[in-house]
């Protein structure tokens, strides 16, 4: 029986919370030595307290100040900003490093952690849909594990077990279909953030939450399993599956389909990414097949919902045209939740924005970071005219 020693970052998030939850129903297989977030200290604290973690970062400046005066960190290494992060990524006493950071900031410091020999339990997509090429290659280089702790991706590692990559026909990836999947176009004009910020389903963070209502949570998770699979787009199908039961799927050359269920709760892919090959112990009832279940299937509406189309064209464009597809996002979402954007225009800020700027094969992270920064930019102008 392994031990996983963790520095999780982005502990008082919502993956956060699920993966604390499965390490303390397993308590000698995990063992939390690091965490982090950005500002909300109290938790932090509260979490240092419970697991007994000695090192702690703040990204947030004014966080970590305030955390520093308010004691609740006496006999524990405090760090901050985003080289506390890495500090934390990167400790000696830990084997594992869980990526549960919303954006990519924590970009740098997963590399580091990967430099570092550590594996990684990625919950973050963003981080390889912007930096995909370099991630994947500093994996291959470090011979660490790169462990899909995002459900569908979970589901898939599952589904791969023991099967050859040359007998994968594809890849099916399952969705909600989010809060708006039988709003028609006409509703779609005046939804507030407060509707965006429900899911049928899930419960999760706002960003990904919001991201789940226009299916560009899809689009990152399409992109996000080419990297860690390694298939083209066109191995990579989506399908919404209404009571998310059913967390993905693989197809075989021989027409054989493998699917992963569980009922819609992260604590099952958490707690296998940080235990397999092994199985660690419940937290979460499963599926009860004592009574009758329904289960329905359908393709998505890509003419209602572009920001899956965006995506795939993003994946087929290549290179910083993914950087691209996740930062216009971003910027979108962020606009929408400050009431200037409404929710339908975000998918177009997405796709103009990647026919603006296209992609090109990046040589290095800073090419990637240039082309992060110009998209967010290019985002912000196209959001302000579609708004006015
Ligand atoms: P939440 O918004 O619930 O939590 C975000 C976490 O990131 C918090 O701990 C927050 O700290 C921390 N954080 C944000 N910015 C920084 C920063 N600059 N430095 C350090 N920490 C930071 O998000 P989720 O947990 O929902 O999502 C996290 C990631 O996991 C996303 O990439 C998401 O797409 C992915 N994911 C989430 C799923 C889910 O069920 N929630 C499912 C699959 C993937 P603080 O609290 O201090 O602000
Ligand atoms: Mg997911």
């Amino acid at each position: 029986m392994n031990t996983r020693h963790l520095a999780i970052l982005g502990a008082t998030g919502s993956i956060g919370d699920n993966t604390l939850e499965v390490a303390r129903a397993n308590p000698d297989r995990l063992k939390v030595v690091g965490i982090a977030g950005k500002k909300n200290y109290e938790k932090l604290a509260k979490i240092a307290d419970e697991f007994d973690v000695k090192h702690v970062a703040l990204y947030d400046a004014k966080a970590y100040r305030e955390a520093k005066d308010s004691g609740l960190f006496s006999g524990r290494n405090l760090y901050s900003g985003e080289e506390g992060l890495t500090t934390v990524a990167t400790l000696a006493e830990a084997d594992t490093t869980v990526a549960a950071v919303v954006g990519t900031s924590a970009l740098r410091p997963t590399l580091a952690a990967i430099e570092s020999g550590k594996d990684i339990a990625l919950a973050n997509k963003e981080l390889l849909v912007m930096a995909g090429k370099f991630v994947m290659e500093a994996v291959r280089r470090n011979s660490v594990k790169m462990l899909p702790l995002d459900s569908e991706h979970n589901a898939i590692f599952q589904c791969l077990n023991g099967e050859r990559h040359k007998d994968v026909a594809k890849l099916i990836i399952t969705a909600s279909g989010g809060m708006f999947r039988d709003f028609t176009r006409e509703q779609m004009l005046s939804i507030k953030p407060e509707q965006a910020l429900k899911h049928p389903n899930w419960e999760m963070g706002p960003k990904v939450t919001i991201d789940s209502s226009t299916l560009a949570n899809k689009g990152l998770e399409v992109i996000e399993a080419s990297w860690l699979f390694d298939m083209p787009a066109e191995k990579i199908q989506v399908v919404v599956q209404k009571e998310s039961l059913v967390h993905s799927m693989v197809q075989f050359v021989d027409g054989s389909v493998l699917a992963h269920m569980s009922p819609p709760s992260m604590t099952f892919a958490i707690a296998h990414s940080l235990m397999c090959p092994e199985r660690g112990k419940k937290v979460y009832e499963p599926i009860d097949f004592t009574k009758a279940i329904c289960m329905n299937f359908y393709p998505p509406d890509t003419v209602r919902f572009p920001c899956l189309a965006h995506a795939y064209k993003a994946l087929k464009i290549g290179g910083t045209a993914a950087a691209v597809f996740n930062a216009s996002n971003e910027v979108a979402v962020a606009k929408f939740m400050e009431g200037k954007l409404p929710w339908i225009k975000i998918s177009e800020v997405v796709g103009k924005t990647i026919d603006k700027l296209g992609g090109s094969d990046p040589r290095n992270l800073e090419e990637i970071l240039e082309c992060d920064a110009r998209a967010r930019m290019e985002a912000s102008k196209i959001a302000g005219a579609l708004a006015g």
